[in-house]
């Protein structure tokens, strides 16, 4: 909402409110407020004008100056949005809920109502249902601070949009007490408007909002009452989708040399109090305070250096792709899909959802064939639903680029022969590295197969 006062002869005031940026215009409201400045006309000549609004990065202060037509001798009142007793923290993780937040589950089963505070904001309502339930089946009994399993005794709490009046209630009665049973609070948004809890030690991002300014809001939402708190950013490569560029520079930057100078730089700011290992991980990597490195304060989590073979990781190694390689991968995928649909004698549904191997994953595998040089990369960072199919993959890559070996490790071998699918009947020939898991009636063609060798 935007309250205008108008009543005041001498004095207009201007609240900005989700102000948004010019692109936002196309929604009607945000229009109006695109053109506010128009409303000057409506106050006498030379009234002084004094415009308010919240955290607002460089890009949206121009526009409200544009918009207002600011006389470039304005006096300009700012507070910096820098949160000092803030430790920033983020680490790229898979889908293993476990992995990413077995730190939590430990903190909430050994410290019970003790627990510091803790808000995990998530992107959807489903991200918070997900993570609420994989919480609350994980701590079984321990979800709870008695024997009387019912909601107001549960040390976790869910709030978004459509969550009961009550549990909201519950919910924001906890955080401001200093007692509360709710101890971790998985949220979208809707939590956060207008309220001031004071002792919140941990904000954790499940994904980061799409812009700077929402995400720097949210994190300001831990440690009010001035002492430490933990910023963490967890996110996966597809939470990224549709987030500003600022957003993706400070999760997956790779120049980045501060978290804390990277979210300033964007307010116009380039200093902060928060030095060496009270600042952010990348400050608390370099810092050595005690003469030595690494420094005496330990990186309060592992989870940054503790996730498998990531995207990441995968583009340290890299090939050259040459076009007619990519014509060669793909016959060879085609063969293998028609194969694979040739064996199944009835489908209810289409060949590709029946086989599995879906046109969607032959391109995924042309486009990714770059970074292909084992098994793991394309189970962690392709659609396959067949470990067979990985492994099938895998080999064909090797076939066509012959710059590597395929190692199967003896647990995908026993998954992948023991697939009851039309592919799940191979043997594996890797000196010739193309027999791809198809059964010996199809061997003919295969053979044919390796006049494409390089
Ligand atoms: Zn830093
Ligand atoms: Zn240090």
């Amino acid at each position: 909402m935007v309250p205008i006062n108008l009543q005041l002869q001498h004095i207009g005031f201007i609240f900005f409110r989700g102000f948004g940026n010019s692109k936002e215009k196309v929604i009607a409201f945000r229009e109006c407020f695109g053109r506010l400045g128009e409303l000057r006309s409506l106050i006498p000549c030379c009234t002084p004008l004094l415009a308010l609004t919240a955290t607002a990065a460089q890009k949206t202060k121009d526009e409200i100056t544009k918009t207002l037509s600011l006389r470039p001798d304005r006096l300009e009142i700012i507070v910096s949005p820098d949160r000092p007793n803030i430790y920033l923290y983020k680490a790229k993780v898979n889908a293993d809920l476990l992995k990413s937040f077995n730190w939590l589950l430990t903190m909430l089963k050994s410290k019970v109502v003790s627990c510091p505070k803790t808000l995990v904001y998530c992107k959807s309502i489903k991200d918070c249902g997900n993570l609420f339930t994989f919480f609350r089946d994980h701590l079984g009994k321990c979800a709870y601070t008695s024997d009387e399993q019912v909601a107001k005794n549960m040390l976790i709490g869910m709030y978004h949009h459509n969550t009961l009046e009550k549990h909201k209630k519950r919910i924001i009665n906890s955080l401001y007490s200093s007692e509360g049973t709710c101890r971790v609070t998985f949220c979208t948004n809707a939590l956060g408007m207008g309220i001031n809890f004071p002792n919140i030690r941990y904000i954790v991002h499940y994904g980061p909002p799409r812009n700077i300014e929402d995400f720097i809001q949210e994190v300001g939402r831990g440690g009010r009452d001035g002492k430490p708190a933990v910023a963490i950013l967890l996110f996966r490569g597809i939470h990224l989708r549709k987030c500003d560029k600022a957003i993706k520079q400070y999760a997956d930057g790779k120049e980045i040399k501060c978290l804390r100078t990277c979210i300033l730089a964007e307010f116009g700011e380039a200093k902060s109090n928060a030095v060496g290992h009270d600042c952010c991980l990348l400050c608390h990597e370099k810092c050595n305070c005690n003469g030595s490195n690494p420094c005496s304060k330990q990186v309060p989590f592992d989870l940054h250096n503790d996730q498998p073979q990531s995207n990441e990781q995968a583009l340290l190694k890299k090939r050259k792709v040459m076009p007619h390689d990519i014509e060669l991968l793909e016959e060879l995928l085609n063969d293998y899909q028609q194969k694979l649909v040739n064996s199944c004698s009835t489908y209810f549904l289409s060949p590709e959802c029946t086989t599995g191997f879906s046109n969607t994953l032959k391109k995924s595998v042309l486009s990714k064939a770059k970074y292909i040089f084992d098994i793991e990369y394309v189970l962690d960072n392709l659609h396959v639903f067949n470990v067979q199919h990985a492994i099938d993959i895998t080999c064909m890559c090797a076939d066509v680029f012959d710059d590597f070996e395929v190692h199967i490790d003896e647990k995908y071998y026993k998954m992948g022969t023991t697939d009851q699918t039309a592919a799940g009947s191979g043997n594996y020939d890797l000196d010739y590295g193309g027999n791809y898991g198809c059964s010996e009636d199809n061997m003919e063609s295969e053979s044919d197969e390796s006049e494409y060798e390089p």
